[in-house]
């Protein structure tokens, strides 16, 4: 890895109109800090706020302790402090004393990083920033908020209040019977929910109406409405209870490993997702395949940082989802939250990516199959990622999304074993038209695919046996890296 920007270039960049003082608070001193997004020298400081924006919103990098690719040299050649500052100014109403915050977080800057990156591309210069349909888009990405600043790693993140829990139980619920009990509105979570209101508030009708049953079939009547109703109020409300009190925290191994990763500049921290980037690939890059991961049930998604940070080193740009604070994937993987993320990295950070994919671990991997079977599912994602993930809810069958799937189980998981049963069973579960890669892990549990455990909700999990904890992930990293790189030759 070169150890920083050559010296020549740097006599180049600091060479350029208002390069002599920090973009942002003018200081000349410690200005070794820039920000390739803007094409812009920073002082330390500012750089600090800088990277609280996020990457996505502005790349910081130290010309003296960084790589620098050819292409971030080139932007920060065609840049300059005077050149941003004059553009920002004439084209929006940014005084010279903006924070950082809102000089750089707007759809002005915006246009200025395209026409940079056109400008070093040699193409034209964009004179508005590409269309977006509809006001639903505009509401989506100006609710962004400036992402996590720092590197806040502690696993301290408050459990959801009783009433969030209970919701999040009462979704959840609700939410994996939907592919079972109506197959063609599976994907319609919202009639799902209005379906349980609507059982309550007719079991409700029935059990306090004021006319005494006489006949049997009345009084059977009213009996069923009062059981549909404890259990659609009481099931939900016991569960949030257990969704507070079962939260498993991430290994530390994980974790460090994901601060040595930020500190290396191969990981992010995104609002709502981290990024681990490949080896030699940062923004304005090109990719061949990005995944968005969806973490386990319950679990610190960061409990995965190992895992798909290893996963990143094959070569693959790995785009791992919170679900903080309930925890519930199913919560998060949602189309609109799937465009912000595409939105992010393909236009704000300037990566190009040949395939995107997406998949997940339990509940995780389960939500992405749920998400597939939108009808408005991006129709140029077709492959399907699942770790330890239950066959019976999980019925693909009618959706014309999946064209390729990599489903790994493990021997000694108890928490889906019970709901999965062979091979031909899960095959069952996929178009037949679907290319399905069914491996198993002998020996391996469901801890086993992150840094947690062990799991005892919903039930308890099986104890690894002839196996540990490393060749069970080195196993699920190395299939799973060939599944995604399987398609590289046709593309080529
Ligand atoms: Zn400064």
């Amino acid at each position: 890895m070169p150890a920083c920007m050559p010296a020549e270039d740097q006599a180049v960049v600091k060479a350029l109109p208002g390069n002599s003082k920090c973009a942002d608070c003018g200081s000349n001193a410690n200005l070794t800090w820039c920000s390739v997004s803007f094409g812009i020298l920073l002082c330390m400081e500012c750089s600090g706020r800088h990277r609280g924006l996020g990457v996505h919103i502005s790349f910081v990098r130290s010309l003296n302790l960084d790589s620098f690719s050819e292409k971030q040299v080139q932007t920060m050649k065609a840049g300059g402090n005077d050149e941003c500052n004059n553009y920002l100014l004439s084209h929006g109403s940014i005084a010279t004393d903006t924070p950082a915050s809102d000089k750089y977080n707007n759809p002005v800057a915006e246009l200025y990083k395209l026409r940079l990156k056109a400008r070093v591309e040699g193409t034209p210069e964009p004179t508005e920033l590409p269309s977006r349909s509809k006001s639903n888009d505009d509401k989506l990405f100006s609710s962004q908020k400036p992402v996590r600043g720092t590197l806040d790693l502690t696993n301290t993140t408050p459990s959801p209040n009783i009433v969030s829990a209970c919701v999040s139980a009462y979704n959840y619920t609700i939410w994996p019977l939907a592919p079972i009990m109506i197959d063609q509105l599976s994907h319609k979570h919202q009639i799902m929910s209005l379906f349980g209101l609507a059982s309550m508030v007719g079991a409700a009708t029935i059990a306090l109406t004021t006319r005494p049953a006489t006949t049997l079939s009345k009084v059977t009547e009213r009996l069923c409405g009062v059981v549909t109703g404890s259990l659609i109020l009481v099931g939900p409300a016991l569960m949030g209870r257990d969704f507070q009190r079962r939260r498993l925290a991430a290994f530390s191994p994980a974790v460090d490993d994901f601060t040595q990763r930020c500190l290396a500049g191969r990981s992010k921290r995104n609002l709502g997702y981290e990024v681990f980037f490949p080896p030699n690939v940062s923004i304005g890059d090109t990719v061949d395949h990005v995944i968005v991961f969806y973490p386990g049930m319950l679990v610190d998604h960061l409990a995965y940082a190992a895992v798909l940070g290893k996963l990143s080193d094959q070569g693959i740009l790995v785009l791992l989802v919170s679900a903080e604070p309930t925890r519930m994937a199913n919560q998060v993987a949602t189309l609109d939250h799937l465009k912000r993320l595409r939105h992010e990295i393909t236009t704000l950070m300037g990566i190009t990516a040949k395939e995107w994919i997406i998949g997940g671990h339990c509940l995780g991997g389960m939500a992405a199959a749920g998400l597939m079977q939108q009808r408005k599912f991006p129709t140029d994602i077709s492959r399907l990622v699942q770790w330890a993930v239950p066959g019976e809810p999980c019925n693909l069958r009618k959706s014309n999304s999946v064209q390729a799937a990599l489903r790994i189980s493990a021997s000694k998981d108890e928490i889906v074993k019970p709901l999965e049963i062979n091979d031909a069973h899960i095959r069952s579960k996929f178009p037949p038209t679907c290319i399905l890669q069914i491996e198993r892990i002998v020996g391996g549990n469901h801890a086993g695919f992150g840094h947690y455990g062990p799991q005892n909700f919903p039930w308890k999990d099986g104890e690894r046996q002839g196996i540990n904890l490393e060749q069970q992930q080195t196993k699920v990293v190395q299939w799973t890296a060939r599944f995604i790189k399987s398609l590289k030759s046709k593309d080529d």
